[in-house]
């Protein structure tokens, strides 16, 4: 994982949203990292760690699946998405040549 440069870019059901390492962000409550669906923008704290980031781009990445469809209870539930992102991020790492 080290030497894979961080995504600029990430395709969410067919909608292409420009990722940015950025300081801080005033978006709601931003702690690592949210997804503003206006802009089709990722933006994530450029201070935390790279394993921390791409977790944390996996987390926006989830909510803006469950977005596209229509699941906005589950998209709610931030246990569920942490999971998610957590259990994702952990398979891919695990085969990196998955795709
Ligand atoms: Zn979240």
């Amino acid at each position: 994982m080290k030497n894979k440069s961080f995504p600029v870019a990430v395709n969410i059901c067919g909608l292409a949203y420009k990722v940015e390492r950025v300081p801080y962000k005033t978006v709601d409550a931003f702690t690592s990292a949210t997804i503003v669906h206006e802009e089709q923008k990722i933006y994530v704290n450029e201070a935390i760690s790279d394993e921390k980031a791409r977790i944390a781009l996996l987390h926006e990445s989830i909510h803006g699946i469950l977005s596209n469809g229509c699941f906005e209870r589950e998209n709610q539930d931030e246990i569920l998405v942490q999971h998610l992102a957590n259990g994702l991020y952990q398979f891919l790492k695990s085969c990196p040549d998955f795709i």
